[in-house]
């Protein structure tokens, strides 16, 4: 059965994370207004995720299961005030960081995984006419000798800017449908691959996005993800398929960003009111407590409710289950509910919360991507609907 308190052990990290992710405040506003500097290696005050590593030390086997934790880890890192070193999605400690390394994970061979497993490596799927419905992405590869040649663009690539390389989507054969679609990793540097622009944000500042060209890119043959070079001739999408497993990989640590942006203003808006007398009071009941009491107790249900949804995802991962349709439903809820607390929480904290001088504003702006990248809210609806009543994705668009 799944449980997800967490030990002691687990307990003192995630406070540690928010500790060491608090370090970088006096920093936040800088790098928020100047979003394509680059921070240095260290900032003032700054403390390094390396002050976590010992207590990593410390876990035991029959602590909280290794994604499952670092779901939490992710929730406590992005609710932090000072964060201002991009998204820090599902592993925060490492520099194999990127959607990109989920992707290599999921779909790569040993041997690539033995290869390119230390490169932070970014996710690059979204065309300028093609988004939600990836099946019909337009760039195309083609098998030139021992290399493939690439050509195409790509935009909306997170960490595209600091990543060392990314997983590129294209069609080996346009006529196969989704099933001409492979994935292939390009290296910063490979010919003919530029990075044409880096994207002006409302909000998550510290990540950057860019946009990429593809002109008769040249990579090595090895660079197909997967290595299966065929394409159904039944237009069978087994590799297809197999790609968009990363989702499920990736969903629940993109919610995770979505859930610690409505805890970080819930607890700002929390924090902010104690100090002037206004807390829940939990000896009255529901109908003495005043509105904004009552609000709290919503706000912080909600993000909890959320959290959890995420936790069981990556539980199922875990336990090596199918959770397709569980990394839906915490995206879809991760993405509203990020929108619906942080909202929230500025209201309960009325016209402070507006201002560049506190925190709350910037969960608001961070928060609002949630619900866009890796699948929007309308598609996980889709996705939840087919997988419960047993549509296939023809059958229900
Ligand atoms: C900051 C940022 C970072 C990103 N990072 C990455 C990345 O790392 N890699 C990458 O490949 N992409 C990335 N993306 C792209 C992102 O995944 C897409 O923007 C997203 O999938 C939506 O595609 P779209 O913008 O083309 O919108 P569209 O697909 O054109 O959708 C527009 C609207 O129509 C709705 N809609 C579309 N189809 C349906 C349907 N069948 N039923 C109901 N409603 C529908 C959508 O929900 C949306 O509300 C990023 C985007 C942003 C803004």
């Amino acid at each position: 059965m799944a449980d997800f308190r967490f030990s002691d052990i687990d307990q003192q990290i995630l406070d540690k994370v928010v500790e060491v992710g608090n370090s970088t405040q006096a920093h936040t506003r800088y790098y928020e207004d100047h979003e394509h500097e680059t921070p240095p290696a260290r900032l003032e005050g700054e403390r390094g995720f390396e002050e976590v590593f010992p207590l990593f030390g410390q876990r035991k086997p029959d602590d909280t299961p290794m994604m499952t934790f670092m779901m939490a880890v992710s929730i406590a890192r992005g609710s932090a005030r000072g964060v201002v070193r991009g998204l820090g999605l599902a592993m925060p400690m490492g520099k194999a960081s990127g959607l990109g390394n989920a992707a290599l994970q999921s779909a790569g061979t040993p041997e690539q995984k033995a290869k390119w497993g230390d490169l932070f490596l970014a996710m690059s799927i979204t065309e300028p006419n093609v988004g939600s419905d990836t099946k019909a992405i337009q760039a195309t590869a083609y098998l030139d000798g021992d290399e493939w040649v690439i050509n195409g663009d790509k935009i909306f690539v997170t960490d595209g800017v600091k990543c060392d390389g990314a997983i590129v989507w294209a069609t080996i054969d346009k006529s196969a449908g989704r099933a001409g679609i492979k994935s292939f990793l390009v290296l910063k540097g490979a010919p003919g691959f530029e990075l044409v622009r880096q994207e002006k944000k409302l909000g998550i500042r510290a990540s950057d996005t860019a946009a990429y060209s593809f002109r008769d890119c040249r990579v090595p043959r090895d660079s197909l993800l997967g290595g299966d070079e065929t394409v159904p001739k039944d237009g069978g999408s087994a590799g297809y398929k197999g790609v968009m497993k990363t989702f499920n990989m990736t969903r629940p640590a993109v919610a995770s960003g979505g859930v610690a942006k409505a805890k970080g203003a819930f607890e700002f808006a929390r924090e902010a009111l104690a100090a002037e007398g206004v807390e829940v009071d939990w000896s009255k009941s529901f109908n003495q407590r005043s509105a904004v009491e009552q609000k709290l107790i919503e706000l912080e249900a909600d993000t909890e409710a959320a959290a959890l949804t995420v936790l069981h995802a990556a539980w199922l991962s875990d336990k090596r289950r199918p959770n397709n349709l569980e990394s839906s439903i915490c995206k879809a809820k991760g993405g509203d509910v990020c929108r619906t607390v942080t909202q929230g929480a500025m209201e309960v904290l009325g016209g402070m919360s507006i201002s560049h001088d506190h925190v709350v504003e910037k969960f608001l702006r961070d928060g609002r991507i949630s619900d866009i990248y890796e699948g929007t809210g309308q598609i996980q609806r889709l996705i939840i609907a087919r997988e419960i009543l047993g549509y296939s994705s023809e059958e229900l668009t």
